[in-house]
């Protein structure tokens, strides 16, 4: 895809310095849409959540969703923003097919949320994100572009448009630039934007599904030797949409860009692609000032003036935010900071914490989530909560290992099966007959004929050698493939033998 010059990431440092800024597009989980009744439902058929408001007919007028507003001011709580008393929408105006109106409604220099802070914390260090602004616009349509082999525009035959998406309430949180990060400016960007994705679900205002599109994210990057007092050139990456690409974006262009100031070039200010597959950047439209856009404010909707009083009552309100909720659950669970800290980076933390709410202890939860699950994930190319395993059924698993139903070996068995969806882990014990044996028919047949096909190991047990009884336990295990519980056996020859 790209064939651009890039420089060796730790090279990079050695002479630039990164600045990162993330724009991230929240969509709410609202029932209808922002200035319309249409619904809002995920995979619907195509423009049939549709109404002569959100497809911009002449004539239509819209009214703003209360619960749209509540939500995106309970996100500036949660990220300690001033609440503006006073706030209009805006039109910004640009032709494009997904924009039935020919402008988007949105917030401009009056927005509901300003000056904010997020701290995230990478390899035990914490820094401080500055959250600029927290604002509300309404969603775009989609654009479905056929015939071509990337499902790019470029080489499409022709598109198609659905505006089921249109007017669904979108919220923008934009940070300040974010110096000082270094080495560490992928991690750093890439924790942001997990920190804000855990805020927002515990404040249930969206259900953040990255991979449905219900967060996006704009990644700005921009290198200046090391030293300067001005920044460089940005560029903005757009939609990434998952926290991985996040991180590999930053990094790409970090290496991209050195390469084009090491050659005495300029870097563009222009909108980029990010690459899933190769993670690599390419160019986009080169940006538009915000002229460009010829803002106004918004005729047809009355300004928003939030009552005080209702601001400091959902302040009051708010859940508990992640960072209190670690520093909770460390103390509960006994978990050292530093394997909190791999639970989070891990996105494991709400898995494992939901594992214990379903009845495991905190030690297994960790052990199942971080190790073997983490490994397939892995393997896989996929995010922890993608693998199709729910909490409840780890539970259950290690409930099973806990009971001596299983042991290890057979759970991660039993796993394969829950993942290739055969049903929960006793239904995939039970189908795939992985059980520890009890003292059955089966497993006493087995030590006895360990027992008679070992008389030289029997005769050194009982000669003394306890130890060498091993071997027959061994020998039972081999012929159970596995599914004995070793302390049984060895108790069982013993009984037969001392
Ligand atoms: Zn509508």
């Amino acid at each position: 895809m790209s064939s651009e010059p890039l420089v060796d990431y730790d090279e990079v440092l050695t002479r630039y310095e990164p600045v990162i800024g993330l724009e991230t597009h929240v969509e709410l989980g609202t029932a209808s849409k922002m200035f319309c009744g249409c619904a809002t439902t995920f995979g619907a058929e195509p423009n049939t959540q549709t109404c002569p408001v959100c497809l911009g007919l002449p004539g239509s007028l819209p009214v703003a969703n209360a619960v749209g507003i509540e939500s995106t001011i309970r996100i500036g709580l949660a990220l300690g923003c001033r609440i503006a008393t006073w706030s209009r929408f805006a039109r910004k105006n640009y032709f494009y097919p997904d924009i039935p109106k020919g402008f988007q409604t949105t917030q401009y220099d009056e927005p509901l949320c300003t000056a904010g802070h997020l701290d995230v914390e990478v390899d035990g260090e914490t820094y401080r994100v500055e959250i600029e602004r927290v604002h509300l616009e309404e969603d775009t349509g989609k654009n479905l572009h056929v015939g071509g082999a990337t499902g790019r525009i470029h080489g499409a035959s022709h598109s198609l448009i659905d505006y089921n998406r249109a007017g669904i309430p979108l919220v923008e949180i934009v940070t300040r630039p974010i110096p000082g990060t270094g080495a560490k400016a992928p991690e750093v960007a890439k924790a942001y934007v997990a920190e804000l994705r855990e805020i927002l679900l515990a404040l249930g205002v969206s259900e953040v599904r990255m991979e449905q599109g219900n967060l996006r994210c704009d990644v700005n990057l921009s290198l200046a030797p090391i030293g300067s007092l001005e920044w460089g050139t940005r560029t903005e990456t757009k939609n990434v949409n998952s926290l991985r690409s996040v991180e590999r974006a930053v990094r790409f262009e970090m290496r991209r860009q050195a390469a084009v100031l090491d050659g005495g070039g300029r870097v563009l200010q222009e909108t980029r692609h990010f690459h899933e597959d190769t993670g690599t950047t390419s160019p986009g439209r080169s940006k538009e000032e915000a002229t460009d856009y010829r803002y106004f404010p918004e005729p047809d909707l009355v300004p928003v003036a939030p009552d005080e009083e209702w601001v400091a009552g959902l302040a009051a309100a708010l859940p508990e935010l992640p960072a209190a909720r670690r520093v909770r659950l460390s103390e509960e669970w006994g978990l050292p900071a530093t394997e909190m800290a791999w639970l989070i980076n891990a996105g494991a933390l709400g898995l494992v914490s939901e594992t214990v709410a379903a009845g495991a202890t905190p030690a297994d939860a960790r052990k199942w989530w971080l190790g073997e699950l983490a490994r397939r994930a892995n393997d896989a190319g996929v995010e922890l909560d993608q693998l199709a395993i729910t909490p409840k059924q780890v539970a259950e698993l290690t409930a099973l290992v806990a009971a001596g139903t299983v042991n290890d070996q057979l759970a991660r068995q039993a796993l394969d099966g829950v993942l290739a969806g055969e049903g929960d882990p006793g239904e995939v014990v039970k189908s795939r007959g992985l059980a520890v044996l009890g003292e059955s028919d089966e497993l006493v047949t087995a030590v006895e004929e360990a027992i008679a096909g070992a008389p030289d190991v029997v005769a050194k047990v009982q000669g003394g050698k306890v130890q060498a009884i091993g071997a027959l336990v061994g020998a039972v295990m081999k012929t159970t493939r596995g599914k004995a519980d070793a302390a049984t056996v060895k108790r069982m020859l013993e009984e037969r033998l001392l």
